[in-house]
């Protein structure tokens, strides 16, 4: 009785250990179908964008959705965009890795906030250059902590950002191919902050590519909802400490909000009187 015991323990035990493993194994497409197949033989249907799909360069119009020249974000992240698993389709396209060197910084909390990218070392003069094929759809100054920086837009459905750059090498609607010139750093930063996209919401770039050797990971890579979930616990509101002459009015203008989203997020009225010291939020 006893050994049956410790049988049947040890069957349950292995039962759940196999259970909490769930790996994809393989992927069945078939025209608009598309299911993963995971190790625990359960499956689940995904939705593949068409910018996605293993397709020709050129044969996708990458710029027909969203995009936006003037800004890094083509529109603010959002979680609610990460409910499916997207495959990214790398086929047998060229790509290659930014920059090649010692990562400084991985993706992830960092000082409390989110870290969105990788930081690579960047030595004076590096060049920097497209991780694919794709087409360039932000270049500039991100009055952000990011400095002069460059976005492309690929046809595999995916965006990168490169950051931190001294020289940008490459302009706006321009065409360019993976391993071509993105920018020159190393002096306004000792590093390039590297993000990879996927519906302008970031994720960790160790996902898809080695980093230590350059090399992808696979050719075709499933995203998970679960690999943006620290966007449910990152905390993008803002706050404003009241000084001495603020008033509501004069806040919200400042910062680009109506006087109502202050009132209601603060559980205050329009003829509230400000305590200075008070902090407000604002977003
Ligand atoms: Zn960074």
């Amino acid at each position: 009785m006893k050994r049956m015991t410790i049988f049947v323990a040890l069957c349950l035990v292995c039962a759940l250990s196999f259970a909490q493993v769930k790996t994809p194994v393989d992927t069945i497409s078939r025209g608009n179908l598309n299911v993963i197949l995971y190790s625990d033989k359960t499956w689940q249907y995904v939705d593949i964008q068409p910018a996605t799909k293993s397709v020709k360069t050129d044969t996708v119009d990458v710029t027909a959705q969203n995009w936006v020249t003037t800004s890094l974000s083509a529109q603010k992240p959002d979680y609610a965009r990460t409910k499916d698993t997207c495959i990214v389709n790398f086929g047998t396209d060229a790509y290659s890795f930014p920059l090649k060197g010692k990562v400084v910084s991985r993706f992830g909390m960092r000082s409390g906030k989110m870290h969105t990218g990788i930081d690579i070392e960047m030595k004076h003069g590096d060049s920097l250059v497209a991780a694919f094929d794709g087409i360039v759809r932000f270049v500039g100054w991100t009055n952000s902590n990011l400095g002069n920086a460059v976005v492309i837009r690929h046809y595999n459905g995916l965006e990168t950002v490169y950051a931190h750059l001294d020289e940008i090498k490459c302009k706006v609607n321009q065409k360019i191919n993976a391993g071509e010139l993105v920018g020159i750093g190393g002096t306004a930063a000792n590093h390039l902050h590297f993000e990879t996209r996927l519906k302008d919401n970031a994720f960790d770039p160790e996902l898809i590519f080695n980093v230590q050797t350059g090399v992808l990971v696979a050719d075709r890579i499933p995203i998970y909802a679960s690999n943006f979930d620290y966007m449910k616990f990152v905390d993008n509101s803002q706050y404003h400490v009241v000084k001495s002459g603020d008033t509501l009015y004069a806040i919200a203008r400042k910062h680009h909000v109506s006087v109502k989203q202050i009132c209601d997020l603060n559980g205050i009225k329009e003829t509230s009187i400000l305590s200075v010291g008070k902090r407000l939020r604002l977003r």
